[in-house]
């Protein structure tokens, strides 16, 4: 009897014990991030975080190559518990490089649909961005370019606007080609949109927008949120130039919309490992994933989260529902494509 109370006191005490570290860990805690993207709205997400659960987020912005090369020369000392990405093809080359390590959470696997992750849980699609045909509303009709592959129609010779094949977003695309053509159509696209360029590439999705407002093209490829960032913009002219530019969903007759994301994982050497895995479950709260929608304009990977405003106002759309990781994979063949294709 005293013996058993004795247990129940020391089991008690222990619990207290128990608790009082966890209360000090969660005043205490932080989260380290090493984060590519860059974009002024995502302090609201993170602050919101820390509001939410205590934790303080350190972070560490910079481009994503240098981000890849500081994690793995950083090595098991490495501070970093959470990498962000932008493009599905920048985490998958972590993935690979050995800088991440598995999650297994059931409110992930839950949230994100299955082919805006990884299949073995190294990462995670936290928000949408759809690569679409954007178009000169005087010159063309929607019909007219119905497809990726229809962009590299002759008729388009001098037409055409898009990103270098050294742009992740171009290999991502074409990565997703070469899954759905096979190499030698893949290639053969390739060397069609190569030919149809009005300009050799250069900028960003923003100055391909600009230059078929501005007439130097008919076509170019872009993310959405770029248009939407123009037609939001406080500048008169940014909304001069969205209001003569119109989206095409390419593909809505067979595959569906090409689809990146924004992509987030765990890091091999994570210090903060609880922190961080609740930190990934947070980004698809239902909170943090307005401010992906509202603040950026990128499309909430969960169901019933729904865009708001210019976004929503683009209309729903048939995505390409290929798992991420393939065309991510597909990223370094499809840039030797585009090489041999003439794709600058
Ligand atoms: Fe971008």
């Amino acid at each position: 009897m005293k013996r058993r109370l004795l247990m129940a006191t020391g089991l008690s005490a222990g619990l207290g014990l128990m608790l009082m570290t966890r209360r000090t860990q969660a005043q205490g805690a932080t989260l380290n991030l090493y984060s590519a993207r860059h974009y002024n709205t995502d302090d609201a997400l993170y602050g919101n975080f820390s509001d939410l659960t205590g934790i303080k987020i350190n972070r560490i912005d910079a481009d994503p190559d240098p981000l890849l090369e500081r994690l793995k020369a950083e090595g098991d000392k490495s501070p970093c518990d959470v990498l962000l990405t932008v493009d599905a093809g920048r985490i998958e080359r972590a993935r690979q490089m050995g800088l991440l390590q598995t999650v297994s959470s059931a409110v992930l696997t839950k949230a994100i649909p299955a082919y805006l992750r990884e299949p073995d849980g190294m990462w995670f699609g936290f928000s949408k961005r759809a690569r679409v045909i954007m178009y000169n509303k005087e010159r063309v009709k929607p019909a007219e370019a119905p497809t990726y592959e229809s962009l590299a129609d002759p008729k388009w010779k001098g037409r055409l606007l898009t990103r270098s094949s050294g742009n992740i977003y171009s290999q991502s695309l074409a990565g997703s080609m070469l899954a759905a053509l096979g190499p030698e159509k893949a290639e053969a696209w390739a060397r069609g949109i190569a030919a149809n360029l009005a300009r050799p590439p250069r900028g960003g999705d923003r100055d391909q927008i600009m230059g078929v407002a501005a007439g130097e093209a008919d076509l170019c490829l872009a993310n959405t949120y770029y248009l939407i960032g123009l037609m939001k913009s406080k500048k008169p002219e940014d909304r001069e130039t969205a209001a003569k530019v119109g989206v095409i969903f390419p593909n809505q007759a067979d595959r569906g919309t090409h689809m990146n994301i924004s992509g987030g994982a765990v890091a091999r050497h994570a210090p903060n490992r609880e922190a961080a895995v609740k930190f990934l479950e947070y980004l698809v709260s239902v909170q943090a994933q307005r401010y992906f929608a509202d603040g950026n304009s990128e499309y909430p990977v969960v169901a019933g989260i729904e865009p708001t405003g210019e976004l929503k106002a683009l209309g729903s759309f048939k995505e390409d529902d290929l798992n991420a990781r393939v065309y991510a994979q597909n990223n370094a063949e499809a840039l030797k494509i585009m090489d041999r294709a003439g794709w600058k």
